[in-house]
């Protein structure tokens, strides 16, 4: 093994490339490792810089090194962190595990460090004399509230109790995750019959095929299991048993006893959270958690929870005496019956068969005529491919935005096809995050996870994938359309109760007649879509809306209660708490399950969202005041554009967003168009 010449690590120096595009084409995986080395190497010395001054903590001297400071680990840590998700390979699985432990290690050696907490802290103290303007302010008391939150002010005893609540809970959510996905695997559905599938198309029954003979399980059909409580095959399998065999798997993830129960857990991991949250001062987890949420207190969580609670749940149990009345009293309406009586009745009620869009999607369209276009007319910016600019895998295409008048957006990469390196869902990130104290442009990516046509073929989308597509356009839009001063305020790095709503605004463009008409054409035979195609989806939005708003929320209530116990109460068993929590909240019926039970919800005990699960619908609140505000003023146009683009998706992180809302709407958001889009009116 050659040395490496550090001096050819292109992590090392600022890209040279338009917009700091990363240099794609140069990386190779040994770049990795010794940048992310010397990066926390280099970061940590700039630190000490700070804190071994002897002079007074000003704003100069201690938060602007403090913001510029980790420039190489931050280039390397987005490029590989993009790579790890759409471009997995053994490789960065290694390094990801390896690196993960080392970095949260790094992440506390700075946000416990005593030094530079007191040099935060002294300026938060003299915040009216230091004549900061807005944003400044705001950056010290962002700072401020973090390293607090975060454990700054604690004693070395504290500390050490700290680290290690924080390293066992790493272990153990670690481990949930791998429980789960091994209890996943295990509990796929074998099927020995092709007749049981019946109802599944003919490509749906090939990947059954094609996933039994991966197995070795030559001849048979595998229903593998997705993640929440339901299955997309449960709407068109004829099968009543087969329908109850794939509920009951999904249903007994992580609960069966042996070596993937993840019960124990589950109450560990509550337990710990618990102790943690009063170590730092808090009633409880979820205290700890909104404390630092645009929510700010369980109450408030519980408040807006609880007021839709019991409306979505009288309209699941209409929705569910419509299903028994099309069955009759052949049998009851159980869990596993449910999505397949919906689809029946969707078809008699509203005739929507979304298959028959797909030919007035065509990807290439979609993106040009359709996201872009819509960009376009609501906010002035143009788009035009770069073909001379590599990113990171031939299959993610480059975009740059410009405005009209010709100045600089930013770089929009596009990487819409699904393979087997890509993980699952569809997310946006950042490549090169703006802000002006480092004169960062802004580079942004799109990740989606749609099938690639055979040679030759145009690529079809669904319904979902155009919907999806806009959304994620939204966050794209949110990144590169921010203007603030330092990095802390990127983009989207809001809260995370608010990050989803400028993407949910943007889905308000699917089906705006102007943007729809300009893209929704016939693949091949150039026709409009039929007008009675979204008269159709607009006449059953507000449809099962009772079901999937009361599966939400049982979710999204189970969390909360799992973080709203103290240390000093003991849980005992999984199931029991569960049934107390979902009865209390009257989302109990059986027919109607939590979208994840505890010991397969991986949201809230791996996946980063404990205590957070409410956010989707706490930033629909925003969404759905927001298109109200749209439609009010007049619907798409430029001057609507601008107004929503430099009050709220320009601020990025850098002020209070309740605060930028209120000054965009005039006031702050009100429930009632989300009650109304869901048909949740009281
Ligand atoms: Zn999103």
């Amino acid at each position: 093994m050659v040395e490496q010449n550090l001096e050819q690590n292109p992590f090392l120096a600022p890209s040279t490339l338009p917009y700091a595009l990363p240099p794609f084409a140069d990386i190779r995986d040994e770049h990795y490792r010794p940048a992310f080395e010397k990066g926390i190497e280099e970061h940590l010395a700039e630190i000490s810089n700070i804190t071994r001054r002897r002079d007074a903590p000003t704003f100069e001297n201690t938060m602007l090194p403090l913001e510029k400071s980790g420039q190489t680990l931050e280039r390397v840590a987005t490029v590989f962190f993009n790579k790890s998700s759409a471009d997995i390979s053994d490789f960065t699985n290694e390094l990801e595990e390896e690196m993960a432990p080392i970095l949260a290690a790094h992440s506390d050696a700075i946000r416990l460090d005593s030094a530079l907490y007191w040099r935060i802290k002294t300026l938060h103290d003299q915040l009216d004399q230091l004549g900061l303007d807005a944003e400044s302010r705001y950056l010290v008391e962002r700072y401020y509230t973090e390293f607090t939150l975060a454990g700054a002010a604690l004693d070395d005893d504290q500390k050490a109790a700290l680290r290690e609540y924080n390293q066992k809970l790493s272990t153990l959510t670690t481990r949930f995750e791998k429980n789960l996905l091994a209890d996943t695997n295990d509990l796929a559905v074998v099927i020995d019959d092709v007749a049981e599938l019946d109802g599944l198309g003919e490509g749906e029954i090939s990947a059954t095929a094609e996933a039994a003979r991966e197995r070795g399980l030559d001849g048979k059909y595998l229903v593998t299991l997705v993640l929440p409580t339901g299955h997309p095959y449960l709407d068109s399998l004829t099968n009543r048993d087969v329908r109850k065999r794939i509920m009951d798997a999904s249903r007994s993830r992580g609960s069966r006893g042996g070596e993937n129960d993840n019960r124990e857990l589950v109450l560990e991991i509550t337990r710990l959270r618990a102790e943690r949250a009063r170590l730092l001062g808090f009633e409880n987890h979820a205290a700890y958690v909104t404390a630092d949420e645009t929510a700010k207190t369980p109450a408030a969580v519980a408040s807006m929870l609880g007021r839709l609670a019991p409306i979505a749940a009288r309209n699941a149990r209409a929705e569910q005496a419509d299903l028994q009345a099309r069955i009759g009293d052949e049998f009851t309406l159980e869990s596993w019956d449910w999505a397949y009586y919906t689809e029946k009745v969707r078809q008699a009620k509203y005739d929507v068969d979304t298959a028959a869009m797909r030919p007035y999607f065509e990807a290439e369209r979609v993106m040009r005529d359709g996201v872009f276009f819509a960009a376009t007319r609501v906010y002035g910016v143009t788009f035009t491919e770069r073909t001379d600019l590599v990113a990171y895998h031939p299959d993610a295409r480059v975009f740059e935005v410009k405005n009209d008048d010709g100045s600089p957006v930013g770089l929009y990469v596009l990487d819409l096809y699904t393979r087997d390196s890509k993980r699952g869902g569809a997310w946006m990130n950042s490549l090169v995050s703006q802000n002006s104290l480092l004169d960062h442009p802004v580079v942004v990516t799109n990740n989606l996870n749609v099938p690639k046509p055979a040679a030759g073929m145009p690529t079809l989308l669904s319904y979902d994938e155009v919907n999806t597509f806009f959304h994620e356009f939204g966050h794209a839009l949110h990144g590169l359309f921010a203007r603030v001063t330092y990095p802390k305020f990127a983009g989207t790095n809001v809260y995370r109760d608010f990050v989803e709503f400028p993407s949910q605004v943007n889905e308000m463009w699917m089906l705006w007649p102007e943007i729809l008409a300009n893209y929704a054409v016939h693949f091949e035979t150039g026709e409009p879509m039929p007008q009675a195609f979204v008269d159709k989806i607009r006449a059953s939005s507000a449809f099962n809306e009772g079901f999937k708003t009361s599966e939400y929320l049982a979710a999204a209530l189970l969390d909360q209660a799992w973080h709203r116990i103290t240390a000093d109460d003991t849980v005992a068993d999984v199931a029991e708490f569960e049934a107390e929590a979902l009865a209390a909240v009257g989302l109990d019926n059986p027919a109607v399950p939590t979208r994840y039970s505890s010991t397969y919800f991986a949201h809230t005990f791996s996946g980063g969202y404990d205590a957070g699960y409410y956010s989707y619908i706490w930033s629909e609140v925003l969404d759905a005041d927001t298109v109200d505000w749209f439609t009010e003023n007049g619907g798409l146009s430029r001057a609507n554009g601008d107004r929503f683009r430099s009050l709220l998706l320009g601020v990025g992180g850098s002020k209070d967003p309740l605060e930028a809302y209120r000054e965009f709407r005039g006031r702050d958001a009100v429930i009632e168009p989300l009650l109304k889009r869901r048909g949740l009116a009281e």
